[in-house]
């Protein structure tokens, strides 16, 4: 099993981030033949228009990933832009790739709608991705549930490049975890780096507390019963506390009696105990950031001679010429 997966370097990365989609590169690099994992900066472009800014978060990126667990000994760590054939491999398969595919796609438009401004790059993202998963022949992509749609446009647009050139692209899967596969953010939408409504991995107690206390809750009174499940504040929970206290806290709920201060006070605790430990690796690991880039310059050397022998593959099937 061959595994590929990415993460944008738009800002912090948040809960939604670890539970749905990191935590399995990390469990994955164990069980995996081969596992890919790339900070997506020529994605992030599409977001972040600040030099200054989009090193930053790719250099944070790779250490939070490390501090995470992500292992360089099983996995192989780079960044997206230091492997070029990925875009030449993107070229091919946009020839070919028709509008209305793209026009589909749920979070370009979800994108629109929040009022981001959208560019082609920001349309065309499905197609970048389709490319930085072929590039490595993956067969199983960890993601949230938000990025099926995406892997699913990659499944049609190598099909149709297999039917139509004889067949070249391994087809991949998108794994997603059932119980985080869409964290909600503290305004109960999806937690996105780009919403503004994230909690972060490695923001202090402090800051943290303040964005637990901001999650925005319903006007049930006090007395009143509840359903735990699908409460923004009980879904957190249940990512981050003991099971003991999580059943305690779902009595809670549907016994009624209950203030949400109370709730938010027990989930900012939960989440100070569960991320004590990453937090102080990572300051350990951000002391050391020439480590961190020999981590990136080796996985680059990795990666680019994978992509290469595909994007060759490719360009072959295609008949492009090479002198
Ligand atoms: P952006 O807002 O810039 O798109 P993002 O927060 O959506 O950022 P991405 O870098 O796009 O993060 O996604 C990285 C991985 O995290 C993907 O696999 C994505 O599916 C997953 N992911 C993002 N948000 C959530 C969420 N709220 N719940 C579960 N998984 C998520
Ligand atoms: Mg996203």
């Amino acid at each position: 099993m061959r595994v590929l997966s990415g993460i944008q370097p738009t800002g912090p990365f948040h809960w939604g981030n670890y539970f749905g989609a990191i935590s399995q590169y990390i469990e994955l690099q164990d069980v995996a033949d081969e596992a890919y994992y790339f900070i997506a900066n020529l994605h992030a472009l599409t977001t972040v228009r600040d030099k200054e800014l989009l090193q930053q978060y790719t250099l944070d990126g790779a250490i939070d990933l490390l501090a995470l667990g992500l292992n360089p000994d099983k996995a192989v760590l780079f960044v997206q832009s230091d492997v070029p054939e990925v875009s030449e491999l993107c070229w091919l398969l946009m020839t070919g790739t028709p509008m209305g595919l793209l026009e589909r796609c749920v979070s370009y438009k979800d994108k629109l709608a929040k009022g981001l401004k959208a560019d082609a790059g920001l349309f065309t993202y499905p197609v970048l991705q389709a490319a930085d998963i072929l590039a490595y022949d993956a067969d199983v992509v960890p993601v949230g549930e938000d990025q099926l749609q995406h892997i699913e446009v990659c499944r049609d647009i190598a099909g149709s490049f297999n039917h139509h050139f004889g067949e070249t692209f391994t087809m991949p899967k998108g794994k997603v975890l059932d119980q985080s596969a869409r964290v909600p953010g503290i305004d109960g939408e999806k937690m996105s780096k780009s919403y503004g409504n994230t909690l972060a991995v490695f923001d202090d107690a402090k800051r943290q507390r303040k964005q637990i206390m901001r999650i925005q809750t319903d006007s049930r009174p006090m007395d009143e019963a509840k359903e735990p499940d699908g409460d923004v504040l009980y879904d957190l929970l249940k990512l981050v506390a003991p099971q003991e206290q999580v059943d305690e806290i779902a009595a809670l709920y549907r016994r009624g009696g209950f203030g949400y201060g109370d709730i938010k006070k027990a989930l900012a605790e939960a989440a100070e105990n569960y991320w004590a430990e990453v937090r102080e690796k990572r300051a350990g690991l951000a002391a050391k950031p020439d480590y961190v880039k020999d981590v990136l310059a080796a996985g680059a050397k990795k990666a680019r001679a994978k992509a290469a022998g595909v994007l060759e593959r490719a360009q072959a099937a295609a008949g492009l010429y090479r002198s």
